[in-house]
C-alpha cells in the first residue's frame, strides 16, 4: 500500500513542531493551510468544540480561554509528581479538585504559570502528571496525540495521501519514561513510529549532508523554547556518532518570557496612570496572556534591534502602559540563564575528550539561538564564530525527515550512532555497582556478565539493575529489579548470563538465561522507576565527580572486605587438611593473621584490612603449598597404583 511507503519525520518541540517527508529523494518540510511550516505545540479545549483546537488557532483562543489552553505540554510529557525537578508546582488550589471557570489565575508568588499557561496541573490516577480542563484530566500523551494527529494532517493535505509511519525527535536527555510516552502519543495519534531521535542527532543529520566525507567533530549547541542539549558528534564518511551529550529540558526561550513577563509586572504598577488593583499581585489569564505576547515581541525584536518600545495599550481600561527595553538591560536579565549553557557544554567536551580546538563547527540550532548573547556565549565556550549556517528552527525537524527517509529506502543508507547518556549497571555483592554499558556507550549496544550461586543449592538471587556513576550501588537510581533462580546443585554450579541490551530507541531490556536450562527471563524497562530529570543527570555526573576520592576509599573497602572473607572461608576449610605437614609455628602464625583480618573487618578500616589480607595471604603460603604438594602427591599416587 502506498501509506506505508512513506515515513514522515515530525520535530515535537516544546514551543513549536513541523513535519516533513521525503519527496522524489529531497527532504521537505510541508506547510499546513496557511503556508506554515511551523505548528505552535498549542491544544485547547474549547467549551463547545467537538474537537480541540492545535496550532496558531489553539494560540489564539489563549488570549479568551486560557485556562482551557494547553502549552509547552512537552514539559510534562513523562513526568511523575514525586519529580522535584519540575518548574510548575502543581496547584493546590480547591484541594484537587479542578478549578471551574474563572478568569482569573495566581501570578504570585514569584512566577507566573507561563510553561502551562493557565491550565491547571494534576498527578493522575498513576502519579503521572497531567492537565485538568473543566472536570476532566488528561494526560500528556492525550494531548501530544492531538498536536500529532494535527501534523499528521497536514502532512496528509499536503501529499495528498495517506501517511501512518513517523520518526519522531525527543531531546536526548529524554528518559526512558519520557520516550515510550511520545511513542505512546504517536500511537494514539494513528501513527506508528518507526524510531524516536535525539533531536541533537537530527540537527547534526541535516548539518552534515552537504559536508559528507571530511572526518570532523562538531558541536551541535541548541536552545530552544523548552530545552536545551549540545552534543559533540563525530562526522566520518557518512558515519555520525554521538561522542557525548548533555541538557537540561529546563532552559530554553519560556524562561527567558517568564523572566521578561516577570520584570513587566514589576514595571507595570510602579508606571504612573497605571490604577492599582485590589489585588496587585494578581493579574486575569487575559492580562498574563497580553503581558507574554508583550514580552515575546520584544524579546525577538531585541535580536535585531537595540532597544524596543513595549506598549500595553488600554492597559486596565483607559490607562495605557509604555516602556523601552534596550538589548543591553535585556541581556543582564537572561544572562543568568543563558550562562547555565557554559558548563553544560564543557562537560560535553570533557565527556567526548576534545577541547574547542579539536572541533570543526559549534553548529547552533533552535530558535533562541537568534539571541545575540547566546551567540556571543557560544563564540566564547567554543572559541570561534558558531556556525549560524542551519535555519534555528527547522534543522531538528529536517534530521527527523532524513532519517525518516533512510528508514523508508528513499535516502542512501547513513549509519546513525547514539550514546546512552548515564551508565547502565547491576548491584554485586558488597553494594557495589558493577557497570555493564559505561556512559557515553554507542548504541544500540549489548553487553553482559555471567551469574553463579555463592552457596550450595541457593535457590536464586536478587538482581537489582541500576543507572548512574557512583561507585556503591545505594547512590544510584534502581530501574528495576527481578530474581534469578538457580538450579540446586554444588556452589559456583549455576550460569545464569545476564544481558543488557538498549535499542537504537534507547530503550533497556534486560535478559536473564539460565545457560543449563536454557530458560529465559525478560524484564523490559519501559516505564521507569525512577523519572531521571536532566538536572537529576547533571547532579549525578557532578555528585560522582565530588565524590569520587570517597567513593573510591568505600569501593576497596566493600572489594578489600569481599576478599577477607573469601580468605576466611578458604582458610578455615584447608587447615584441618593440613594435618602435621605444618608445624605448630606456622599454625599459630596463621590464627595470629586471621585473628587481625577479624579485627580489621571490625574496624572497618581499609588500610588495616588490606594489611591484614596481606599478611594471611603471606603466613598460608606454606600451608598453599603443603596442599598443593599433596594434591600432586595423590595424583601421582592414583596414576602409579
Ligand atoms: P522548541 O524546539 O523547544 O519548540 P524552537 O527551536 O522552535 O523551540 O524555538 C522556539 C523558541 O525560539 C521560542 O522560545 C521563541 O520565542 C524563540 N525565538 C524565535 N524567534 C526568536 C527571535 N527572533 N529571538 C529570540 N528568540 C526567538
Ligand atoms: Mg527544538
Amino acid at each position: 500500500m502506498s501509506d506505508d511507503a512513506d515515513i514522515i519525520g515530525i520535530d515535537l518541540g516544546t514551543t513549536q513542531s513541523l513535519v516533513g517527508v521525503v519527496e522524489a529523494g529531497f527532504p521537505i518540510l510541508l506547510a499546513d493551510d496557511r503556508g506554515s511550516r511551523m505548528t505552535r505545540s498549542v491544544v485547547a479545549y474549547g467549551k463547545d468544540a467537538a474537537s480541540p483546537m492545535v496550532g496558531e488557532e489553539a494560540w489564539r483562543h489563549r488570549i479568551v480561554e486560557a485556562p482551557r489552553t494547553v502549552v509547552s505540554i512537552k514539559r510534562l510529557i513523562g513526568r511523575r509528581v514525586n519529580d522535584s525537578n519540575f518548574p510548575v508546582r502543581p496547584s493546590s488550589t480547591g484541594g484537587g479538585h479542578p478549578e471551574s471557570g474563572g478568569g482569573r489565575a495566581g501570578f504570585s508568588p514569584a512566577y507566573p504559570q507561563t510553561q502551562l499557561g493557565s491550565v491547571r496541573v494534576a498527578p493522575g490516577p498513576d502519579g503521572s502528571l497531567g492537565v485538568v480542563i473543566d472536570d476532566r484530566w488528561r494526560s500528556p500523551v492525550e494531548v501530544s496525540a492531538e498536536i500529532l494527529r494535527h501534523l499528521k494532517g497536514v502532512a496528509e493535505a499536503g501529499l495528498g495521501r495517506p501517511v501512518s509511519r513517523a520518526v519522531i525527535t525527543v531531546p536526548a536527555y529524554f528518559n526512558d519514561a519520557q520516550r515510550q510516552a511520545t511513542r505512546e502519543a504517536g500511537r494514539l495519534a494513528g501513527l506508528t513510529v518507526e524510531r524516536i531521535l535525539n533531536e541533537p542527532t537530527a540537527a547534526a543529520l541535516a548539518y552534515g549532508l552537504d559536508k559528507l566525507g571530511e572526518r570532523s567533530r562538531i558541536a551541535v549547541y541548541d536552545l530552544g523554547g523548552g530545552t536545551f542539549d549540545v552534543s559533540i558528534l563525530e562526522l566520518n564518511e557518512g558515519i555520525f556518532q554521538v561522542l557525548a551529550t548533555h541538557g537540561d529540558t529546563q532552559l530554553g526561550g519560556d524562561d527567558i518570557d517568564r523572566l521578561l513577563v516577570q520584570w513587566l509586572g514589576e514595571a507595570l504598577p510602579q508606571s504612573p496612570g497605571i490604577p492599582s488593583t485590589p489585588e496587585p499581585d494578581l493579574l486575569t489569564s487575559q492580562e498574563q496572556a497580553r503581558l507574554l505576547d508583550a514580552a515575546m515581541e520584544a524579546k525577538h525584536a531585541l535580536s535585531f534591534a537595540d532597544q524596543y518600545e513595549i506598549r500595553l495599550p488600554f492597559w486596565r481600561g483607559t490607562s495605557s502602559f509604555t516602556t523601552i527595553l534596550t538589548r543591553a538591560e535585556f541581556e543582564v536579565l537572561i544572562r543568568p540563564t543563558l550562562e547555565r549553557t557554559r558548563g553544560l557544554c564543557r562537560k560535553a567536551m570533557v565527556d567526548a575528550g576534545v577541547t574547542p580546538s579539536d572541533l570543526s563547527a559549534a553548529v547552533l540550532v533552535g530558535g533562541s539561538t537568534r539571541i545575540p548573547l547566546v551567540r556571543q556565549l557560544a563564540a566564547e565556550i567554543f572559541e570561534r564564530e558558531p556556525d549560524t549556517s542551519q535555519h534555528p528552527d527547522e534543522t531538528v525537524a529536517l534530521g527527523a525527515v532524513i532519517q525518516a527517509g533512510i528508514l523508508s529506502g528513499s535516502l542512501r543508507r547513513v549509519v546513525l550512532l547514539d550514546v546512552t547518556p548515564l551508565s547502565l549497571g547491576l548491584e554485586t555483592f558488597g553494594g557495589l555497582m558493577n557497570v555493564i554499558l559505561p556512559r557515553n556507550t554507542t548504541i544500540p549496544a549489548r553487553a553482559g556478565e555471567m551469574f553463579t550461586n555463592a552457596v550450595t543449592d541457593q535457590p536464586g538471587m536478587q538482581i537489582r539493575i541500576l543507572q548512574g556513576e557512583r561507585e556503591m550501588a545505594r547512590d544510584n537510581w534502581t530501574l528495576g529489579e527481578f530474581e534469578v533462580h538457580f538450579e540446586k546443585g554444588p556452589k559456583g554450579s549455576a550460569r545464569v548470563g545476564v544481558q543488557f541490551s538498549i535499542d537504537a530507541d534507547g530503550i533497556l531490556t534486560v535478559l536473564a538465561r539460565d545457560t543449563k536450562t536454557g530458560q529465559d527471563q525478560i524484564v523490559e524497562i519501559r516505564h521507569a522507576a525512577v523519572d531521571v530529570t536532566e538536572s537529576k543527570v547533571e547532579e549525578m555526573i557532578s555528585q560522582s565527580v565530588d565524590h569520587a576520592f570517597a567513593d573510591m576509599s568505600e569501593r576497596q573497602l566493600a572489594e578489600a572486605t569481599l576478599k577477607s572473607h573469601e580468605l576466611l572461608e578458604a582458610v578455615a576449610a584447608a587447615l584441618p587438611l593440613a594435618g602435621d605437614a605444618l608445624d605448630g609455628a606456622a599454625r599459630a602464625q596463621i590464627t595470629t593473621c586471621t585473628d587481625g583480618v577479624t579485627a580489621a573487618l571490625a574496624a572497618a578500616e581499609l588500610r588495616r584490612l588490606k594489611a591484614a589480607n596481606q599478611a594471611l595471604d603471606a603466613a598460608t603460603e606454606t600451608l598453599a603449598a603443603i596442599l598443593v604438594e599433596r594434591a600432586l602427591q595423590e595424583a601421582l599416587e592414583r596414576r602409579l597404583g
